[in-house]
């Protein structure tokens, strides 16, 4: 049975979504990522002429925000969770890298027009190819790659993979693909079997929802608490309704304004021996200040730094109505507090 291994270029699917969403003629189209696995190698497999393919691996690579104006929280998390979901749910495995945005807005046309900053990606076509090769390297690790790719950098990589005596398929979306590996004479020589187009398999690929009734865990829902949704909470997450999801965005943006005012006249610089506090660390701190009536509060740390936290970056089983001020909690640095600005805190739970 031949063995199929699956690299996906996860940056360029993300960016290329629209043009999916476009063909497919509906605006909220998504992938199912536990059917793009059997899907594609099942149309390798209908090349081959055979249905004795086996999928053993799916590997996708990508980036996500770190340092970023909180302002865009919303869609970073949206972003973090998904990578969960594939990890969790369909056992995809991840690399991913940061891309740090240095306290700035997510979108070019959010920022500052006098703004040269470019946000960049690094590692991800590099450790694309690198697995391609480490695996291609271990005898019987696969048979065939399957990648879904655009980009016309991995031209050497797939080469190179074919000269080790493995078999390339490559999966893409019309519009956004090299012409190289859509050229069906393969001057190239980058693959074993013609493209397979995603935009020619939307119907099989497209995520279907079904609707069911889950209990909102926000402390501050109105009425009846069992709210219709598509939403499947994963272990240990916590499902909020779209009323409290949109409370909820306008509790920060109005924190926002408050950062400025948190009491950091008090903030003395860190300790110069110390490691200075970077996105991604966990750090110990205390409550500072609870704003309850509006789901929000801060968090000092022993050098005098605070971080804001909104009810929904509470973990484990620290629910915010327990939240006092003087709880000894610890927690991960969403964004470094900047200037006279707090910084963001995330996974928040209580300690002792
Ligand atoms: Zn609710």
């Amino acid at each position: 049975m031949a063995k199929v291994m699956l690299f996906i270029d996860g940056t360029w699917l993300y960016k290329n979504m629209p043009r999916l969403s476009e063909a497919y003629g509906q605006a909220d189209f998504r992938i199912d990522f536990g059917k793009l696995p059997l899907v594609l190698s099942g149309e390798v497999a209908r090349q081959l002429g055979s249905t004795s393919v086996d999928v053993v691996r799916t590997h996708l690579f990508g980036s996500y925000a770190a340092n970023y104006d909180l302002k865009d929280d919303d869609a970073v998390q949206r972003r973090l969770d998904f990578f969960d979901m594939l990890k969790e749910e369909h056992n995809y495995e991840l690399e991913l890298f940061p891309i740090n945005f240095r306290g700035r807005r997510l979108r070019r046309n959010d920022r500052d027009p006098e703004d040269s900053f470019e946000p960049k990606e690094k590692c991800v076509d590099i450790s694309l190819a690198t697995a391609m090769l480490y695996y291609a390297a271990i005898p019987n690790a696969y048979d065939i790659a399957i990648c879904v790719v655009g980009d016309q950098d991995f031209k050497p990589v797939l080469q190179n993979v074919r000269k080790l005596g493995k078999r390339v398929a490559i999966a893409s979306i019309k519009g956004s693909c090299a012409p190289e590996y859509a050229d069906a004479r393969d001057e190239a020589r980058v693959k074993d079997y013609g493209i397979i187009w995603l935009d020619d398999l939307l119907e099989e690929l497209a995520l279907r929802y079904e609707r069911h009734k889950l209990p909102c865990q926000s402390p501050m829902h109105k009425g009846d608490r069992e709210v219709w949704t598509t939403f499947y909470p994963r272990r240990g997450q916590r499902f909020y309704c779209p009323d409290c999801q949109s409370e909820f965005a306008s509790q920060k943006q109005e924190a926002q304004q408050e950062y400025v005012s948190s009491n950091v006249e008090e903030v003395k610089p860190a300790a110069e021996a110390a490691p200075a506090p970077t996105p991604g660390m966990r750090i110990p701190g205390v409550v500072k200040k609870k704003v309850a009536d509006r789901g929000f509060g801060f968090i000092q740390t022993e050098e005098g730094l605070q971080y804001f936290f909104h009810l929904t970056d509470l973990e484990g089983d620290l629910e915010f109505q327990e939240v006092e001020e003087g709880l000894h909690v610890e927690f991960e640095i969403k964004k470094d507090p900047n200037h006279d600005k707090a910084g963001a805190a995330q996974k928040v739970r209580r300690v002792g």
